[in-house]
């Protein structure tokens, strides 16, 4: 291996940092962190004989790549000094502040774990590292880029230590990067362990690509050549990248016993344009040039992966007859897929970008949700290491709700883990499964990409049997606690989730929430001693989780509304005449679009909602409904439909359907494909203006002999 020594200056990181940071003071203090850690540093050296400084300077250097802010950049600077060197958090909190001192403290705490077992040693490290994320997530995101940089120099330390933190990188740090979205991070961690760990396999597969780069390089920019003008001939501004694949990704192929010639996205590129319209405009231009592959078409728009990832993917036949993956996505899907949470920091409107990067690993990845239940599961530490390596950072199964939503499960899950994800009310009434619409056993193995609808009745219960179907730990826990505790916990229990989900909902942290100021009033109100009786109350059924949450935090007042209205379609919203007050909203379980016959609801403190009148939902609303009708001075308002295409073809008709659409003037918001036994089920979401195109189009689709039939949907 040859080895390459960094000459990194300080002068070279502050020329990527000021390419997204131009604040002065911010400057200034990332030069002040950086003169402590040389100072601090001076005179150590690290095991390849470099100036000690030259580690922390790399690790600030791959921050910069994913724009990390300057409290980041400054943690990462300063990462081992704490540790390190001769220095006191009272010292450095005089010099960078508390905030980057505490990042500093974190990392080091991730860094300083002594263990004698492996289990042990697992144990600590999860638990801190989930202790980090919650607190502040730009730990992790030092603790990667440090790990990055050490593995990069990996060659230096004995070969016992370069396996271990090979292990360690492999199995916990780059699925800690994926689940994160950080790709780029992720991708070249694997890469690096797998060249300790299977040295032969690595150096055997970067041969073979070297061999061939030539020959896919000429291919690859034909047929981007090709693709170029089709896009241009339709006016549509895009970027165009060409795409190596991570040696890594290649071994896992062919480790699940593919051949090097049958990898198909060996052929890879990436188109990027402005919108998502245009991503299916894309997509179908080129799949009218080239025939797709069946099956290979994804569409993480309409379905995004659980780490935000969004992004169309398809396998075309494309010049020579070769197989070409290519990947279609916004500007903006770009940089969620490379940095993913930490593309959160850099939207400038955000003042604070720390906040919004802590907000967005709480509130958008379901894995930070699943890691944190499992730490207040009070499992056994064993448990819990199982859980965490197996289930939530190396699992991975995708199965669907009807709705489209992803539900991540381990391998081999069952329907009753699926029910038990969705919610645990849900698991305990569940009573059967639809899988891909035919009814399957609780027990049944769920395979990925699956849908799965779960058939729940109101008054049936867990049975003692289940322990030993499901699969995942934390879902076995939960119903061996159900038989273990007494009803009145239960409905505790559930009284806190209703609560904390309403809390949710309106955007408040439950701890805030309930402090000792407005459990006061609440208690007053309700007439209890304590925050267990009124969870209590509302898990029971007693009251409802809004009555206690508007004692502090009141909805507007409703307003009198008359037994007629005219909804008039104005010239940004909906609105009602004579009494612009009254909110109107479009229903989303049925979509009405102007021309349809419809009907209002009123809504406990949100106005009026607009149903259609054969909306099922209706039927449990019944005496608060007012008659409303449409307001004809027309103009081009659009109305968001959800339509459901039913073909007995396998072969992808998308192209076909999102060409109908535009000739029609209906833009296409999402569309995505299902297999079904008699052939494939499209789900399309698209903006119409009225009743009428929505017709033309059935009309349109009615004609082809591949489509059995059209619905609109009703959720
Ligand atoms: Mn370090």
């Amino acid at each position: 291996m040859a080895h390459t020594k960094d000459t990194i200056t300080f002068e070279d990181v502050l020329k990527c940092i000021k390419v997204y940071i131009t604040d002065k003071d911010e400057l200034s203090n990332i030069e002040r962190a950086y003169s402590l850690a040389a100072k601090k540093h001076e005179r150590q050296y690290r095991k390849s004989g470099e100036p000690y400084i030259i580690h922390p300077l790399n690790v600030a250097k791959i921050l910069t790549e994913i724009h990390a802010d300057s409290e980041t950049l400054q943690a990462g600077l300063l990462h081992d000094v704490l540790e390190d060197c001769d220095c006191t958090e009272e010292e450095m909190e005089k010099v960078v502040g508390k905030t980057v001192t505490n990042l500093v403290d974190g990392v080091t705490k991730l860094a300083k774990l002594h263990f004698s077992t492996e289990n042990e040693y697992l144990i600590e490290y999860y638990k801190k590292i989930i202790i980090g994320m919650s607190e502040d997530v730009r730990v992790i995101i030092v603790k990667l880029a440090d790990r990055l940089h050490n593995m990069r120099t990996l060659w230096a330390l004995p070969k016992e230590k370069q396996i271990k933190k090979a292990n360690e990188s492999m199995e916990i740090l780059a699925p800690l990067a994926h689940h994160l979205g950080i790709h780029k991070i992720k991708s070249e961690l694997e890469d690096l362990a797998l060249r300790y760990l299977k040295p032969d396999v690595f150096y055997d597969i970067a041969e073979k690509l070297n061999k061939t780069k030539l020959e896919r390089d000429n291919a690859v920019s034909s047929m981007m050549d090709e693709v170029k003008n089709i896009l241009t001939e339709h006016n549509i501004s895009f970027e165009m990248k060409g795409r190596s694949k991570s040696i890594y990704s290649i071994y896992n192929k062919l480790d699940k016993g593919k051949k090097f010639s049958e990898i198909y996205d060996l052929l890879a590129m990436r188109i990027l344009v402005n919108t998502k319209q245009e991503c299916y405009l894309v997509l179908g231009l080129i799949h009218a040039k080239y025939r797709p592959m069946p099956r290979r078409f994804k569409d993480y728009i309409a379905m995004p992966k659980p780490n935000m990832y969004q992004s169309l993917h398809t396998t075309v036949f494309g010049i020579d007859g070769l197989l070409f993956e290519i990947q279609i996505r916004t500007h903006e899907m770009d940089a969620i897929a490379e940095n993913g949470v930490a593309s959160h920091w850099s939207y400038k409107e955000n003042k604070d970008g720390a906040a919004s990067l802590q907000t967005a690993t709480e509130q958008k990845l379901q894995f930070f949700k699943s890691i944190i239940d499992l730490s207040n599961d009070g499992m056994s530490s064993e448990d819990f290491v199982n859980s965490v390596k197996n289930e939530v950072l190396n699992n991975n199964i995708y199965c669907f709700t009807p709705k489209g939503d992803v539900i991540e499960l381990p391998t081999a899950a069952t329907p009753l883990d699926f029910a038990y994800k969705i919610h645990t009310r849900v698991g305990e009434t569940t009573v059967g499964a639809l899988v891909n619409n035919s009814i399957q056993p609780l027990d049944y193995e769920l395979q990925d990409n699956d849908i799965v609808k779960i058939i729940t009745n109101k008054s049936s219960s867990p049975s003692k049997e289940w322990i030993n179907i499901v699969k995942s730990t934390a879902v076995r826990n939960k119903i061996k606690s159900y038989f273990t505790r007494n009803e009145r916990d239960i409905y505790v229990e559930r009284g806190r989730e209703l609560l904390e989900k309403e809390l949710r909902k309106r955007k408040l942290a439950i701890n805030g929430f309930f402090n000792e100021e407005n459990c006061k009033k609440i208690f007053k109100e309700f007439k209890v001693g304590s925050l267990e009786e009124i969870y209590l109350e509302v898990g029971n059924g007693k009251d409802a989780p809004n009555s206690v949450i508007n004692v502090i935090d009141k909805p507007k007042e409703e307003e009198s509304v008359p037994k007629k209205v005219t909804i008039t379609k104005g010239d940004a919203s909906i609105i009602v005449s004579g009494i612009n007050k009254v909110k109107v909203n479009i229903a989303n379980c049925c979509n009405p679009v102007y021309g349809d016959e419809v009907i209002g609801y009123i809504t406990k403190g949100n106005g009026i909602s607009i149903h259609r009148t054969t909306c099922h939902n209706l039927s449990m609303l019944d005496n608060r409904t007012v008659e409303v009708k449409w307001n004809d001075n027309s103009n081009n308002t659009k109305y968001l439909s959800m339509i459901l295409i039913y073909s007995n073809s396998q072969e992808n008709h998308i192209a076909d359907i999102v060409g109908k659409a535009s000739k029609l003037g209906i833009s296409i918001d999402s569309i995505y494909n299902m297999y079904q036994d008699e052939g494939l089920e499209y789900n399309v979401s698209c903006y119409v203006t009225s009743i009428k195109q929505l017709d033309k189009m059935f009309l349109e689709l009615k004609k082809e002999s591949y489509i059995t039939e059209v619905e609109r949907l009703i959720r």
